[in-house]
């Protein structure tokens, strides 16, 4: 809640025309380190610290936009650092204020200085994110446009930086915003119809209506089911490792991360937890998931664990299930897979077979053995065999599951929370078509849908929606 009042407060001091600061590089000690300034007090601030090579006076105000320049920074005639100074003016800068960013050495000591310098000379320290809620509150980006930018400096793969530019691109609130303005376009037609009421004119054809309502909805589905994709692209496909008790999981997920995560113990039923860990293979992240063994169990404790085990197994995209020889044959272990899928009832998820342990015996014998199965991997996990073929396979499954390029994908849970309710919305519109409800009625969900997907780009905001999307933000950003 303080993060939000911190919020409320910044955006009464931004009204205010507050000038702020901050550490733009992250903490600690690096070659150099950048500050930023924003606000209409930038240029004066810098100019009482900044001496310029020539022994003159700074004015930052009078500098070509976009231009860097060398100097010292001083306090009271004491200097602090060399630095250079980059200079955005007003409004074609990041925030849509006047801009200065310092890069200086990167000590901390000097970071700190250098802060409490403009401090001193009339700029405030920035709250986490408030650079990017300047840019939101100026009309520079969208809501969703800064989400991405949270996105984009948190994203660790390939496929959550393709997703997070894509939406700081803009693509994606374009989609939002033909979405809207069509659903504006009608409901205005409504809105005529009622300022009309006694006459009894139709201006919405109610066919007419009902096709563009179709079809709105349709797209809105459509984008809140990519939500699936996207969280995928954000947070990584989820891999479930499963089989029975000592088949070789943990070995086999510890082989895959080549580190000792997973307790690996000659005790059937040791994993009585669910182990997580991510690992990127060309650009995919992956997010493994080692279980309890499936067996029938009177331990209540394992019997947690199994039932964990069926819970990740729904919601897994890919199912990797480990078989040691030495337990089940063909027909036993098609039988395992059948009530693994069954009891989870998640049929979706493509299964990779895993024969483990063909370290103990000869592949023509394991490959007579499991011949009835379609297609099984011989593999050894302790003695790291065959793992590049499970890697390859893996990243095979996960391709189709991975957005395709240039469709739209929704990556963030609020927009896709919004677009499900914008979606309910609609539904009651369509049904209020079929059942002849009256025009305001149908006026008020229509405005309600578009309310909803306002939220999305921001062009619909509370204070509160704001306090808690940018303070997660970092300072600086
Ligand atoms: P989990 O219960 O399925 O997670 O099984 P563990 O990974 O704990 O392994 C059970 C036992 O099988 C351990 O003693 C492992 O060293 C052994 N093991 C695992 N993989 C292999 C393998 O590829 N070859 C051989 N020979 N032993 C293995």
């Amino acid at each position: 809640m303080q993060g939000i009042n911190n919020y409320l407060c910044a955006m009464q001091q931004m009204q205010n025309g507050d000038t702020i600061c901050a550490l733009a590089t992250a903490p600690g000690t690096g070659a150099i380190a950048v500050l930023r300034i924003a606000g209409p007090a930038a240029f004066r601030v810098v100019n009482a610290i900044f001496l310029p090579p020539d022994g003159g006076t700074a004015a930052f105000e009078a500098t070509r936009p976009y231009s860097i320049h060398f100097g010292q920074l001083h306090d009271a005639g004491r200097i602090v650092d060399e630095v250079l100074v980059s200079v955005f003016k007003s409004p074609r800068s990041y925030t849509g204020d006047d801009i200065l960013e310092i890069s200086c050495h990167g000590s901390e000591y000097i970071q700190q200085e250098i802060l409490q310098l403009l401090q001193r000379h009339g700029a405030r320290l920035a709250e986490p994110g408030e650079f990017t809620l300047r840019a939101f509150l100026n009309g520079k980006i969208d809501l969703s446009q800064a989400e991405a930018v949270a996105d984009l400096i948190a994203a660790r793969h390939a496929s959550a930086h393709q997703a997070a530019l894509q939406q700081l691109r803009g693509g994606y609130s374009d989609t939002m915003r033909r979405l809207r303005q069509q659903l504006i376009d009608f409901a205005s037609l409504l809105e005529l119809e009622l300022d009309f009421a006694e006459e009894d004119v139709e201006f919405a054809n109610r066919e007419k209506l009902r096709t563009l309502v179709g079809e709105l909805l349709r797209e809105v589905r459509l984008l809140e089911g990519s939500f699936s994709a996207g969280n995928v692209m954000k947070h990584g496909v989820p891999v479930l490792i499963a089989g029975k008790p000592n088949v070789g999981k943990s070995t086999l997920l510890n082989a895959l991360l080549s580190e000792e995560r997973a307790i690996v113990s000659e005790i059937a039923g040791t994993t009585r937890d669910v182990i997580e860990d991510h690992l990127v293979i060309q650009g995919i992240r992956f997010r493994f998931m080692d279980t309890a063994g499936i067996r029938e169990t009177d331990d209540s404790i394992e019997r947690i664990g199994v039932e964990r085990t069926l819970q990740h197994a729904a919601k897994s995209a890919i199912l990797v299930y480990v078989c040691d020889p030495a337990q089940s044959d063909a027909e036993s272990l098609q039988e395992e897979i059948r009530q693994l899928i069954q009891q989870s009832g998640n049929s979706n998820a493509p299964v990779i077979v895993v024969i483990n342990k063909s370290d103990r015996y000869s592949s023509e014998d394991l490959h007579q053995r499991y011949a009835p199965l379609p297609e099984v991997l011989l593999l050894s996990a302790k003695e790291g065999w065959q793992l590049d073929i499970l890697k390859e396979k893996l990243c095979a499954a996960a391709l189709p599951l991975t957005a395709v390029a240039g469709q739209t994908t929704v990556t963030n849970a609020r927009h896709a929370g919004s677009l499900h309710q914008a979606a309910q919305a609609l539904q009651k519109v369509m049904d209020g078509i079929d059942s002849s409800l009256s025009t305001d009625l149908l006026a008020f969900e229509l405005r309600d849908a578009i309310h909803h997907i306002g939220r999305i780009t921001g062009e619909v905001y509370t204070e509160d929606l704001l306090g808690n999307i940018f303070s997660r933000f970092c300072i600086g950003k």
